[in-house]
């Protein structure tokens, strides 16, 4: 910044212009010192805290390269998610599986956790983070190590029968030709995770308010809060008298309502400089 300042004076040599540069550069310093206040306030709360939950969206895995579904780049610019209605794949089965592979399966199976999904299994290993419930369908807080996790809509890994309920690990062979078909009943498999027009899984749901209800320490990562019913668990959280921490790359639903500490980054950044804190 301030091989900046010099640069800009050379080229103006006017009073004006150098005041209203040292006045941005203090401003930027500002910032830096604030977010910097953020961190060490947020660490301070993550040491004092004795339940932490931990609440992601889909902001938490565009860093393993997997597209949100809302906003700029979301996966709804580029495709109508009518494939996901419950009806239509009840009647269409093959034709929504065809898109459920293409754009779910065949994307996911090779995905890889980043930063941010390992700081959080590190800190439950640690035992500072009980549980984290997440929106996400893709299981890498599971392949980061994470073993106290809340799919709220449920996971790709698993394919569950129509018919008698069976529930299958997802395996490649399973999609070679399609609908598969449950080995048990020979009815339809459908992805384990939600489609519009069904509920959230009840097991995910009740322990997720379950884990809400206990924590004190809410830290919210990587989601807009557009999506209810799941949006509603950080004002839950709040409502019971939880600290809630937001890291987000920019202010969201829950950010001037419910969040007492708001940490603007990406989340593999700040949570890394969490980490970093708290380990040192
Ligand atoms: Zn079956």
């Amino acid at each position: 910044m301030y091989v900046g300042k010099n640069y800009i004076i050379i080229i103006f040599e006017g009073d004006f212009y150098v005041s209203f540069l040292s006045y941005y550069v203090n401003f930027l310093l500002f910032i830096e010192v604030v977010s910097l206040k953020k961190l060490n306030q947020a660490v301070k709360s993550i040491k004092r805290a004795a339940h932490i939950t931990v609440f992601t969206g889909a902001g938490i895995s565009v860093e393993s390269g997997i597209p949100p579904f809302r906003g700029e780049n979301g996966l709804w610019q580029k495709y109508d998610p009518y494939f996901l209605n419950i009806e239509y794949f009840i009647n269409n089965p093959k034709k929504s599986w065809r898109l459920n592979k293409k754009i779910f399966y065949d994307l996911l199976e090779n995905r890889k956790p980043n930063n941010a999904h390992k700081v959080i299994a590190g800190m439950e290993k640690q035992g500072l983070i009980k549980a984290v419930i997440t929106q996400n369908i893709d299981n890498l807080h599971q392949k980061a190590g994470s073993k106290n996790v809340y799919e709220f809509h449920g996971t790709y890994k698993e394919l569950k029968c129509m018919k008698c309920g069976k529930i299958i690990e997802y395996k490649k062979e399973l999609l070679k030709s399609l609908p598969p078909i449950c080995n048990q009943c020979g009815d339809l498999l459908k992805p384990n995770y939600i489609f519009f027009g069904e509920g959230i899984p009840q097991k995910a749901y009740s322990s997720s308010v379950k884990e809400t209800e206990k924590s004190d320490l809410f830290i919210v990562i990587g989601t807009t809060g557009e999506v209810q019913p799941a949006s509603l668990i950080p004002f839950m959280a709040h409502k019971k008298g939880a600290t809630i921490i937001e890291i987000n790359i920019k202010s969201s639903n829950f950010t001037s309502q419910i969040t007492d500490i708001f940490l603007n980054g990406k989340a593999s950044k700040v949570l890394k400089q969490i980490y970093e804190k708290l380990n040192s």
